[in-house]
């Protein structure tokens, strides 16, 4: 087929502006993207070819090689993955089909800055060479096509692409990098391998490069004819633990999950029994953007024996750890499982059941640190995430005392609107008269601290939990004790404060035989509008304040379903 120049479509011209000027700074990731494209290719055949061996062709050993020519000032990375199909090459460099795209352009603020931490985490991707290259080559042949539906795809990286059928002999992908004016530092064999060690080291396959040596005549170095791997070449989590060093961690977090920043923690062991498989878990410092996204991409890579089998494995854990990246490894899974084989295998169950209880006791590390440092990162953690893990308070019952114990509320204690006090605090504040764990719940910190339900509280110095944010209601719904004390909402009708009211009860009941009349009349003249008139105790400054049934909605959550159209 002749050769066609197609238009990119507008959002990666928009990528492409943004990118080249906000990540300069940041440019050697480049080489990142690229090789980690590379090993996807090889990932996505070794799946394909469970199924159908031959995609291997005569050329089973998966590798990915990088070279440069200082003449033409050209970068070269190649592999001999899946490659490419000239519709794949279309759509796949020419599009973003990622989902969260439409959001992540919103979020664009103009501030470069800000703009580049955002793009970090959308994934700069492909696109990422053209930071350093004014023109991009890439040939491809998918496994399995004949030599003569190879293709070749050329751009600028300004408006448009051209694409056109080759003869392509080799299997996989080879992109070429025609480097801008300016940026022949990156021509040399020690910067690349460099760059390769610091961001692609954990590449699970063989990074190959042409040895150099001196040449004494030349008087510089020479390319021999032999190959080196410059990376470790073995996937990051088979290794031992103390082979591997925090730098390591932290480059393979960044690669896993596509954010240029470091990860708050991680955990990683092998669990042995009924079920045997390696986990590597990390959380993240910062939400993603797209974390309340109907369609966030939550869960867990899998792999089975080292062979990569799926992206974002949901099964793997529950939604209200959805914030948590890693890797599950598992040896008894078989090679050709699928969504729906995940969601019925008693395996992958038990493998959740691990990977839950462990992401939980990396939680609490973080929530038992001692230092300053860790108490920040805790706290940090908390407003990132907190929200998120307080849905399970209403999801899993099975592991609800600890994750009751890693929840952290604002309360009249402390009197800010942060989140930091925890239920144990709460307890080891309680009267010793006190039997219950008191809260309110509103829209904002403002109206809950000024709610007329605090206000008896206050006079006796009972401690009142703040619950602000969206799923608190809901968590409360079925979480309704901690440590054997139960929790009360200071808005349920009949206000029990237990012994907190002893020696005050006999002067109220007088009180309320004087009132009966007027109550009365009260009733009568509210009757449409008010199910009951009670006489209370618990105001101080306000006259009258709406109260609940026990049972009952309360005016927070009626007003939520109201605001969802219910
Ligand atoms: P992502 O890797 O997050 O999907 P990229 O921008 O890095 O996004 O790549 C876009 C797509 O182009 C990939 O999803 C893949 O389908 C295709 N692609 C890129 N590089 C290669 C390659 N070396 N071999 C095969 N396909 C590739
Ligand atoms: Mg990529």
């Amino acid at each position: 087929m002749a050769q066609e120049t197609m238009s990119f479509q507008a959002e990666v011209k928009q990528l492409l502006q943004l990118m080249i000027h906000s990540l300069y700074s940041n440019k050697e990731i480049f080489l990142r993207e690229l090789i980690s494209n590379a090993s996807d290719a090889a990932d996505k055949l070794r799946f394909e070819a469970i199924a159908d061996s031959t995609l291997f062709e005569t050329d089973p050993n998966l590798r990915i090689r990088v070279s440069y020519d200082k003449a033409a000032r050209t970068i070269r990375i190649d592999d001999n993955g899946i490659g490419m199909s000239r519709e794949e090459t279309i759509s796949h460099l020419g599009t973003i089909a990622r989902s969260g795209t439409k959001e992540f352009f919103s979020k664009l603020s103009g501030d470069q800055q800000k703009d580049a931490a955002l793009i970090g985490q959308f994934g700069v991707g492909f696109y990422s060479g053209f930071i350093v290259a004014d023109k991009i080559t890439v040939e491809t042949r998918r496994a399995g096509l004949p030599a003569a539906e190879g293709v070749r795809w050329v751009s600028a990286g300004e408006g448009d692409f051209a694409v056109e059928t080759i003869e392509r002999a080799q299997r996989g992908t080879t992109i070429t990098l025609h480097l801008r004016e300016g940026e022949d530092e990156l021509l040399s064999s020690y910067r690349l391998k460099s760059i390769i060690q610091k961001y692609s080291d954990h590449v699970a396959l063989p990074i190959l490069m042409k040895k150099e040596e001196w040449d004494q005549e030349k008087g510089e170095m020479v390319e021999k004819d032999e190959d080196e791997t410059v990376n470790q070449a073995s996937a990051l989590w088979t290794r031992p633990k103390n082979d591997i060093t925090d730098e390591q961690y932290k480059q393979f977090y960044q690669h896993l999950a596509h954010d240029h920043q470091d990860p708050l923690t991680w955990t990683h062991n092998r669990v042995e029994g009924r079920s045997e498989y390696t986990q590597l878990l990390y959380v993240p410092a910062h939400a993603p953007f797209d974390l309340w996204n109907r369609d966030h991409r939550a869960g867990l890579k899998l792999y089975v024996k080292r062979v990569f089998i799926m992206d974002d494995a949901e099964q793997l854990l529950p939604m209200y750890l959805r914030f948590i990246k890693g890797v599950v490894d598992s040896s008894d899974l078989p090679l050709n499982v699928s969504r729906e084989i995940l969601q019925e295998s008693r395996d992958v169950k038990a493998i959740r059941e691990g990977v839950t209880k462990r992401a939980l006791s990396m939680l609490e590390e973080l929530a038992n640190a001692e230092t300053d440092e860790g108490k920040a990162q805790y706290a940090s953690f908390w407003t990132e995430f907190g929200q998120v893990l307080k849905e399970g308070l209403g999801e899993d019952f099975a592991n609800r005392d600890r994750i009751a114990k890693l929840v952290r509320f604002a309360s009249t204690h402390n009197d800010t609107s942060e989140q930091n006090v925890s239920l144990a605090d709460y307890v080891a504040r309680m009267k010793p008269e006190q039997s219950k764990i008191y809260y309110v719940t509103a829209d904002t910190w403002q109206a809950a601290k000024n709610s007329p339900h605090l206000e008896v509280f206050r006079k006796k110095g009972v401690e009142v939990l703040l619950l602000t944010d969206r799923v608190d209601e809901w968590a409360l719904s079925s979480f309704t004790e901690f440590d054997g004390k139960p929790l009360a909402s200071v808005a349920r009708g009949d206000l029990d404060l237990g012994a907190l009211n002893d020696e005050e009860k006999k002067a109220q009941e007088e009180v309320g035989e004087t009132m009966k009349p007027l109550i009365e009349k009260m009733k009568e003249a509210l009757k449409d509008k008010a199910k009951d008139v009670r006489l209370t105790f618990r105001l101080t400054d306000s006259p009258s304040c709406l109260v609940a049934d026990d049972g009952e909605m309360s005016g927070y959550l009626q007003r939520m379903l109201k605001a969802a159209g219910q």
